[in-house]
């Protein structure tokens, strides 16, 4: 059952017919569309431009085979994506994603979530997103480095500082991008910093941006509970996932005060009462590689829970920084039931549409990922903006600037939603606000 305004179920059926099977690009399409009732009534321009049916249709999409040799010898087959999602409002930006759940469907959903983030930050750059299907758990740095060339030896022809410009996302970090950075560089024979975010500190890259999705879910959640008169000072925070975005959403709340009593990873979750020690978490996943559990092991006063849901932990504020869909209705109805106050989504829609509907019927305070999460991309933007101008800022400039950033987004979200009379509902304001940028831009551009 969905609702949508009349004039948008024929756009929404095309995309259903157009993009078989891709359930996850059907789930983030319609969740905007059902956010546009107010927008179509107001500016019916965009329905008569065809703005919002050309917004959902990717403006290419390219699909490359990945050949790589193991580490024993035997040749193996990935495939590769970059889906160029929309750009009226700059190059193509968004990260790869190397994982083995990967299928057009999934980089489809992220595109165009990432086209509206990307607007939201107020930055000059449109939306795409790629990656693989490569599961690089339990590969050896030779075998990532090997995987990172095949892919990078097609992906070149694609991408560049004015074009499409990609960072990272799930298994894909720090080493990776160098990989994909050298593999770039020595195609071209050009030292372009500009074609990819997420550069090491040494080569290009910028402070804060490891930290930068993290901590501005941390900053973006701060607002909401400002708004509200409370703050993260003696909060219980529970941070799902234990990767780049985790790591460093647990350690600005911690900064802030709160308590992080669990994190997680595929395998299941740790809860650690008086509090998760980050340096821990920091050297079994960002130095060893290794799986939560291990932390359990190190630390007595903790437990690890093997395949359970991390939502059963009773917490004020939840944060889940792990994947799509990993918030159902069923641990969104456990989270109500612990006391949670406040969602906040540091992944790409993490939480299912019933789990949105029990969070909102609790009145649990909730906040969509392209407009938590965007802190990350926003940085890379700031990175592009320094390898334009070849400088390099300090961290605290470049974090300030971020948390600027991300307090803007908030109270745009807010008086966007004031505007077209849904107040408090951030999923529409952050919609609105997102799609009302990107769809100006397209009607100034013309039929393109
Ligand atoms: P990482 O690869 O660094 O970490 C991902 C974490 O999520 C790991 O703990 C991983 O566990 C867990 N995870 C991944 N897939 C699943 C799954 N299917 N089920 C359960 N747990 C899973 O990725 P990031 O931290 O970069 O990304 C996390 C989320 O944030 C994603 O939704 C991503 O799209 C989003 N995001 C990332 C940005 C960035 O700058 N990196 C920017 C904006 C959004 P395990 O190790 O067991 O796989």
């Amino acid at each position: 059952m969905h609702h949508l305004h009349p004039a948008l179920i024929g756009t929404y059926e095309t995309v259903l017919r157009r993009n078989a099977g891709e359930v996850e690009f059907h789930q983030a399409v319609l969740e905007v569309l059902e956010s546009l009732h107010a927008v179509v009534e107001k500016r019916p321009e965009y329905v008569e431009a065809s703005i919002i049916e050309r917004i959902c249709e990717p403006e290419r999409q390219i699909i490359f085979r990945v050949p790589w040799v193991d580490d024993q010898g035997v040749v193996q087959i990935n495939r590769g994506f970059r889906v160029n999602f929309n750009s009226a409002l700059g190059p193509y930006k968004g990260g790869l994603r190397f994982h083995p759940s990967v299928y057009l469907g999934i980089i489809k959903f992220l595109g165009f979530e990432q086209t509206f983030k990307n607007a939201l930050t107020g930055m000059p750059i449109g939306g795409g997103k790629g990656g693989s299907d490569f599961d690089p758990k339990g590969r050896s740095d030779a075998e990532i480095m090997r995987f990172c060339q095949s892919f990078m030896t097609e992906l070149y022809r694609h991408i560049g500082e004015y074009t499409d410009v990609p960072a990272g996302d799930i298994g894909v970090g720090g080493r990776e991008i160098g990989y994909l950075f050298g593999q770039y560089k020595r195609i071209t024979n050009a030292y372009e910093a500009g074609v990819l975010t997420g550069k090491g500190l040494t080569w290009g890259g910028s402070q804060a941006r490891k930290e930068a999705t993290g901590y501005g879910t941390v900053y973006f959640v701060k607002e909401m509970l400002d708004a509200h008169g409370e703050g993260f000072d003696g909060r219980r925070v529970v941070v799902s996932g234990s990767g780049n975005v985790a790591i460093y959403a647990v350690e600005k709340a911690q900064e802030f005060g709160a308590t992080v009593v669990a994190v997680s990873d595929s395998n299941g979750y740790v809860v650690d009462e008086g509090g998760i020690d980050l340096d821990l978490v920091k050297q079994i996943k960002e130095v060893q590689r290794g799986r939560i559990s291990e932390y359990a092991v190190a630390r007595t006063s903790a437990r690890h829970i093997a395949g359970g849901s991390i939502w059963d932990v009773p917490c004020d504020v939840a944060l889940p920084c792990a994947t799509e869909n990993e918030l159902s209705a069923e641990g969104a109805a456990a989270l109500v039931k612990g006391g949670v106050k406040y969602v906040g989504e540091g992944a790409n829609m993490p939480t299912t549409p019933d789990g949105i509907r029990v969070l909102h019927e609790a009145g649990v305070h909730y906040a969509p990922g392209k407009a938590v999460n965007a802190g990350g991309v926003a940085t890379s933007a700031l990175e592009m903006q320094q390898n334009a101008s070849r400088d390099s800022w300090s961290f605290d400039y470049t974090d300030q600037r971020l948390h600027k950033i991300m307090k803007g987004i908030h109270d745009n979200c807010l008086e966007t939603a004031d505007e077209f009379g849904q107040p408090g509902d951030y999923v529409a304001g952050a919609n609105i606000a997102g799609f009302i940028q990107v769809a100006d831009a397209m009607l100034a551009l013309g039929v393109i």
